[in-house]
């Protein structure tokens, strides 16, 4: 059996390939391992391994990840669906969230943030492809939902997050990558948002493409934890 520890290094080697062939400091593109679905033990070797930030789809699973790492002190990042009555352990446990999608639930993350915590670092989630049944924003409501978020002092608004149709297309897949980081530099300049920079795109088979576009986050789950159930 391959090692987390063996795992990590791997794709910390693609991210490095990946960045010398489009001249970007690896600085730039962080790793958020996408541990849902496994057990605390395997978050733990990853977090021996070096590993700081961890990215999380299902509550209740994730909040007793959260309550064993104690002194470990990974970063959380919230990158599942959201529901209203999910927003309060969200806002009080994480320390990121990649599927800001609505309004309503902006608001309650804010107004739920505890006032002893940093703001809750938060992308948008976009449905890049206008695809059905898939979530996020449609790129013509995105000004909306900024406007509506600006005055949420709880929240630092850092910038958007796509999971792209699929596709193995590696045209495809960069075209998709290029549409959302435009969005986001439209965005910034829209609204002379400053911190508006981060870019949560590309995921295990696609992070090459998402970085050649400009990705700051990979979201990476089997490639770090194998295959899930
Ligand atoms: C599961 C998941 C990932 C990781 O996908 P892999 O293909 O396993 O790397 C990334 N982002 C989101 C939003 C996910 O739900």
């Amino acid at each position: 059996m391959v090692s987390i520890q063996t795992n990590l290094k791997r794709v910390h080697e693609r991210i490095q390939r990946a960045c010398a062939a489009c001249d970007r400091d690896v600085s730039t593109v962080r790793l958020l391992a996408v541990s849902k679905t496994k057990p605390w033990e395997l978050v733990r070797q990853a977090i021996e391994a070096g590993q700081r930030d961890f990215g999380e789809n299902y509550l209740q699973d994730a909040l007793l990840k959260i309550a064993a790492s104690g002194e470990y002190r990974p970063i959380w990042h919230y990158i599942g669906a959201i529901q209203s009555n999910k927003t309060r352990d969200i806002a009080e446990r994480f320390d990121w969230i990649h599927t800001v999608a609505s309004e309503k639930i902006a608001r309650r993350l804010n107004d739920q943030r505890p006032p002893d915590l940093p703001r809750l670092n938060a992308l948008i989630q976009v449905n890049i492809n206008d695809e059905a049944g898939k979530a996020g924003v449609t790129e013509s409501a995105l000004p909306t939902l900024i406007e509506r978020m600006l005055p949420c002092q709880r929240i630092r608004l850092c910038g958007l997050m796509a999971i792209p149709e699929q596709t193995t297309d590696t045209a495809r897949q960069r075209e998709n990558f290029a549409r959302l980081a435009d969005l986001g530099r439209a965005m910034a300049t829209r609204f002379g948002l400053v911190e508006f920079s981060e870019l949560s795109m590309g995921m295990s088979d696609d992070l090459e493409a998402a970085i050649a576009e400009g990705a700051t986050w990979v979201r990476i789950g089997t490639a770090i934890f194998g295959v899930r159930q």
